[in-house]
């Protein structure tokens, strides 16, 4: 039997980030992967999702190009060379990550792990003997269970596609839909995206919320809001014929349910190590990432805490610090900053002004919605929303929500300085780079009237 002072369940962000630290204060780490290093994001997430995006924007960006002296003439869309481009790159990152791993001295085994005991894990025919285990198995798309299910994609499947559908339907309204659905639209897919709820996007900001919404539907996304898929079924030519709980019905090529995602736990034999789940299935974990057995700690999409790479990792690195580095220290998951990829992007931190006034009573909002500059000279229609709140009584920005090119981008700074406390005067005292949309969160001055 080998022995180890830590294995590792899952070689996605959190796991490997975990096993690299760990390893490099010396700890043996073993690490386990059922199927391709790199992760969700890597594989088949963030990362080739966000290469869609791009491929999606040039279609738009062709147009726009035509008004600044460009006679772009662009006849067709490839999609197996974006699919086979993607894929040399996800290959070129999964080696990074392997070596990465080799790299810090990590033990890398392949095949789907489970739990003996709290101290024993199997792998295939190993058996694997450690003093500490990290679970992080990640998340696997949930479908619901209606009929003609089976007709339907996940985001597992959609990177795979052989061909480009010349019609879809995108069903749900969190992040993955939404940017699907944009991806579609953009390269001349018929789309059409059906959430269940008033609004896509719960959780955010109601005007960010709704300016997508407007925006999306501009760019010719069929929006169906408090409606559903009731059921699939196939045509003749194998079409898919989706039923629309309003008692419409359309028929496309391709259906995506993006419905969300549950922790990736069934084949652990957690039962084994008795550790308590949560309502959803997810491992529940203490801020130091530790299970209710005491050597057994959890981290990432399987704690169902903040289900982004970028928090995974956190997770990962501080448990590797806290466990085998001598540095105590715990993942802080306040003022998150996160980006939905849609087509325009949105970028946030902080709380929506919902939230902002159940927890602050008195909150001030400034908000600007405008054309950037760009756009004077093309017929794009698009329009970008910027909005701050601050709690009135200390002047601190408490929230920071775009919708516009580049959210992304712009709103990793404004994260920093949330993360830091400024106030609205510290926004107002910071010089603008002009001309930029991003400096407009220095010069907004006038409270909304509300
Ligand atoms: P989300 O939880 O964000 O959204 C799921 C959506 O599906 C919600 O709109 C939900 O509706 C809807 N839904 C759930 N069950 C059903 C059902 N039975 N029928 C119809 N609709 C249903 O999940 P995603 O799958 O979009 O993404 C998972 C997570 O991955 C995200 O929460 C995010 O943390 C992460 N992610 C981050 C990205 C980024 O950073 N850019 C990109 C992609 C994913 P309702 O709101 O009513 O519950």
């Amino acid at each position: 039997m080998n022995t180890y002072d830590l294995v590792v369940i899952g070689g996605g962000s959190g796991g490997v980030r975990a096993a690299r630290i760990a390893a490099g204060h010396g700890a043996k780490v073993a690490i386990c992967e059922e199927f391709r290093y790199g992760g969700t994001c890597v594989i088949r997430g963030c990362v080739p999702k966000k290469m869609m995006v791009y491929a999606a924007h040039y279609h738009e960006d062709f147009e726009d190009s035509r008004h600044y002296g460009w006679n772009t003439n662009v006849e067709s869309f490839d999609w197996s060379r974006l699919i086979s481009n993607k894929d040399t790159e996800i290959d070129r990152l999964n080696s990074i990550y392997e070596n990465l791993l080799k790299n810090a001295g990590v033990e890398i085994l392949y095949g789907t792990a489970s739990l003996l005991d709290a101290n024993t894990v199997k792998l295939g025919d190993q058996t694997l003997n450690t003093e500490k285990i990290l679970i992080a198995s990640g998340g696997t798309p949930f479908l619901p269970e209606i009929d003609g299910i089976e007709h339907a994609i996940s985001s597992n499947e959609v990177f795979h596609l052989d061909s480009q559908p010349k019609s879809a339907v995108v069903v749900g309204g969190g992040y993955i839909a939404v940017e699907f659905a944009g991806i579609f639209n953009g390269i001349g897919t018929d789309t059409t995206l059906v959430y269940r709820g008033p609004q896509i996007l719960r959780g955010f900001d109601e005007d960010i919320r709704s300016h997508l919404a407007t925006e999306i539907t501009k760019k010719g996304i069929d929006l169906r809001l408090e409606n559903n898929v009731e059921k699939i079924a196939l045509d003749t030519n194998g079409a898919k014929v989706v039923s629309f709980t309003d008692g419409t019905t359309k028929t496309v090529d391709c259906v995506l349910f993006a419905t969300g995602r549950t922790p990736n736990t069934e084949a652990l034999n957690l039962q084994n190590a008795n550790i308590e789940l949560g309502r959803k299935g997810e491992i529940k974990v203490d801020k130091y990432s530790r299970t209710n057995v005491q050597n057994i700690f959890a981290v990432g999409d399987v704690t169902d805490r903040i289900a982004l790479t970028p928090v995974a990792t956190m997770e990962g690195h501080a448990f590797a610090d806290t466990f085998f580095g001598n540095n105590e220290r715990f993942a802080d998951h306040t003022n998150v900053p996160s980006a939905v990829f849609s087509q325009p992007p949105i970028g946030s931190v902080g709380l929506s002004e919902h939230d902002a006034r159940d927890k602050y009573g008195n909150v001030d909002t400034y908000s600007s919605e405008f054309k950037i500059l760009k756009h004077t000279l093309t017929e794009n229609t698009e329009r970008t929303l910027m909005k701050l709140i601050v709690a009135t009584d200390t002047d601190v920005v408490v929230g920071a929500h775009m919708v516009g090119p580049d959210a992304a981008e712009i709103m990793q700074g404004i994260a920093i300085a949330i993360k830091a406390g400024a106030t609205k005067a510290d926004f107002d005292a910071t010089v603008g780079i002009h001309p930029s949309t991003a400096e407009e969160f220095c010069t907004m001055r006038t409270k909304d009237s509300k």
